[in-house]
């Protein structure tokens, strides 16, 4: 299948690019630079261009971003859209965090409604975030039906609620989009939780790294030793899994029109530091151990669970172990340390 991926330099995205490559798709990517797209291109020296090529689009929230990207030939079957800010560098909530995440969904929907008649399928990376509110009781189980409502004045104001708010509003938009215009094409979100893996996408160094990941690198590396950090969010998935879960919901058409939370389960950052410690003696001395892990812990009254049966029986999904997954983010980690 003939796809457009946006924001391929990306943690999440250099896995779905590497999936889909693999899965025998051909692939362009949007990049916010041609030395970003020069350095995927060192990744896959044997790939041809007919099989790999790019589009620099520097802002998603631009009007009108997307609208050459979605012009190819042959032209495209399918969307994945990842692009969307995820950190926390930022002065202006609105303008950094909540209009990059609307506009850029919104306007890939628009331009392909307008620019690309011949795709099929389109699959946004939504977020937990957009799934959970935390009003729940904390015995609460999540699943597709629910829905992060939070209000305006609530998503501006702190950072952290600004990206919870901007995974929430993009993905409503979209779904509203889809409503409102009746495209020829379908939608398709996925809505994964702390999303940890080894990082494939170039990083200069450990400063540079994503934010999901940020947590193993301070519980690996010694920031952590004092005291666990409080883990947060007690769901993750294998950034592998969830890419495959991506390509998957291009590849099944049972996949249109639905949401997917994507995760095995729970964990704690009290598990990293415990995984960390038995398979990697040389650093144990920056680990928390003792006291130092209670944070890391589960809460009084433990914490929501999701329900991640509809990834199992639409897509297929199985998932990798969360020992795998620590013991080869750590591993991937590792180069970088100074
Ligand atoms: P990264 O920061 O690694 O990837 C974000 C990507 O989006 C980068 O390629 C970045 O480009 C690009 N981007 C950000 N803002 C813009 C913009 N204004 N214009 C153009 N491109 C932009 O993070 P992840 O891979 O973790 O995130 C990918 C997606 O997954 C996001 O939509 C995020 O919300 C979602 N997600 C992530 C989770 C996680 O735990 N990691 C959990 C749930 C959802 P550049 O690097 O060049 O700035």
């Amino acid at each position: 299948t003939r796809t457009l991926l946006t924001g391929g330099s990306g943690f999440i995205a250099s896995h779905i690019l590497d999936t889909l490559l693999k899965r025998g798709h051909s692939v362009v990517t949007t990049v916010r630079s041609q030395e970003k797209a020069e350095q995927i291109k060192t990744s896959y020296p044997a790939v041809s261009k007919e099989n790999l090529d790019f589009v620099i689009v520097p802002d998603v929230s631009a009007p009108d971003a997307f609208d050459q990207a979605v012009v190819s030939d042959p032209p495209f079957e399918a969307v994945i859209h990842t692009a969307s800010p995820f950190h926390f560098r930022i002065r202006d909530v609105k303008k950094e965090l909540i209009d990059p995440a609307i506009d850029g969904t919104v306007g890939i929907l628009k331009a392909v409604k307008n620019n690309a008649p011949s795709v099929k399928r389109v699959v946004i990376t939504s977020s937990g975030a957009a799934v959970m509110d935390f009003s729940q009781s904390k015995t609460y189980t999540y699943t597709e039906a629910d829905w992060n409502n939070m209000t305006w004045d609530e998503a501006v104001s702190n950072p952290l609620n600004a990206y919870r708010a901007s995974k929430a509003f993009s993905e409503k938009a979209a779904w509203d989009f889809m409503e409102k215009e009746k495209p020829r094409f379908s939608l398709t979100s996925m809505n994964p939780p702390m999303v940890y893996g080894p990082i494939i996408h170039h990083i200069k160094e450990l400063d540079g790294l994503n934010t999901s990941n940020e947590r193993i690198r301070d519980i690996a590396f010694g920031k952590a030793k004092a005291g666990c950090p409080f883990t947060g969010v007690f769901v993750w998935v294998d950034v592998r899994d969830l890419a495959l879960a991506h390509v998957l919901a291009i590849e099944k058409p049972e996949a249109a029109g639905q949401r997917f939370l994507v995760s095995p389960g729970q964990y704690t950052n009290k598990d990293i530091a415990e995984v960390i410690q038995e398979g990697f003696p040389e650093l144990r001395n920056g680990l928390p151990t003792g006291d130092a892990l209670k944070g890391g812990d589960f809460p009084p009254g433990g914490w929501y669970n999701w329900n991640t049966t509809k990834s199992k029986e639409v897509l297929g999904m199985t998932y990798r172990s969360f020992k795998e997954c620590i013991v080869d983010t750590v591993n991937s980690l590792k180069p970088f340390v100074k």
